[in-house]
């Protein structure tokens, strides 16, 4: 079952184009990254699905029809951060905002449970750390058990332990069996806590769907000779090879990661009366691909 299907979405604010034909679909189960820089268009397609934004064009459905109010009830958000209470505890702040989302309060100790905070139910929201902050604002999301979470940026501004301590958070409710739609500017995060993942550049959708297709990692081996033209032309036919490219004065073969075999391709290229002049092994980062996608 799909969750969330879009298609054809744009957004434009004045001249801004914030989202240009947008469309992809969230799998039911997915922990489902949509990563773009600052200003890519994350929130705004976040905010359209949760209705607080209109769209200039495009339709999209959730659980498979159009949205309606009842059904977006069923998914707990975290678009913004909260405001709660400063001088109330958590299970004070929780309760003002079941009232708000129209949930019952008997749900607060379980959520509390969730997010690790049932030991510190008791204290003041001004004496929790950032972490604790973000976490009392997921178990706000969580109230009444929704299958469906959609969470923006969660981790931003936290530091390592409290990004640590939310990663781990989603991770969990995915096993619980959540379908968790988040934003995040961060490959790494994807990378960590994400089964699939939309790219956003610019309002454009780069690309989308299973993290380990999108995101592979590549092996990178350089190589030369004197007539480069001629490598060129055999390496082509190297077996196992993922994709090739000249660069310079070298050419570049690529091999998923783990795979490339620099005797291999050393022996590849005598055996057809090629002398090579340079081989070099080099990994391709994530972070290369992502900005190779992005730029
Ligand atoms: P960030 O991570 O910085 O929040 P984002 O990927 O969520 O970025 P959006 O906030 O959706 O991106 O913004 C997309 C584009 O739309 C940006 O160019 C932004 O400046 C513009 N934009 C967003 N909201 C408005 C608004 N209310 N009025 C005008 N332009 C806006």
């Amino acid at each position: 079952m799909e969750i969330l299907n879009i298609k054809n979405l744009s957004k434009n604010y004045g001249t801004v184009q914030a989202l240009k034909q947008v469309s992809f679909s969230v799998p039911a189960g997915t922990v489902f990254g949509i990563l773009g820089p600052n200003g890519s268009g994350k929130t705004t397609l976040l905010g359209i699905v949760m209705d607080v934004l209109k769209p200039t064009s495009g339709t999209y459905e959730i659980f498979g029809q159009s949205p309606t109010a009842d059904q977006r009830k069923q998914i707990g958000t975290l678009l913004e951060t909260p405001n709660f209470y400063h001088y109330l505890n958590a299970v004070e702040n929780l309760k003002i905002s079941a009232a708000i989302k129209g949930r019952g309060v008997d749900d607060i100790d379980r959520v509390l449970e969730v997010v690790d905070l049932a030991k510190r139910k008791n204290s003041k929201f001004s004496t929790y750390s950032l972490g604790m902050k973000q976490r009392l604002a997921i178990g706000a999301a969580l109230l009444g058990n929704p299958d469906v979470l959609v969470f923006d940026e969660p981790t931003n501004g936290l530091d390592p332990v409290g990004i640590a301590e939310i990663r781990e958070l989603i991770k969990k409710l995915s096993k619980e069996g959540k379908t968790i739609i988040m934003a995040s500017h961060l490959l790494d995060e994807v990378e960590k806590v994400c089964t699939h993942v939309a790219i956003l550049k610019q309002g454009t959708l780069i690309t989308y769907g299973d993290v380990n297709e999108i995101l592979i990692n590549e092996d990178v081996v350089e190589t030369s000779a004197a007539d480069l033209e001629q490598l060129y032309q055999l390496l082509q036919r190297m077996p196992g090879k993922l994709s090739i490219n000249r660069k310079d004065q070298v050419v570049q073969v690529n091999f998923s990661s783990g795979t490339a075999d620099l005797a291999a391709v050393n022996r590849f290229c005598f055996d057809a009366g090629i002398t090579i002049t340079h081989l070099q092994l080099k990994k391709k980062s994530l972070e290369t691909k992502f900005l190779e996608l992005t730029h």
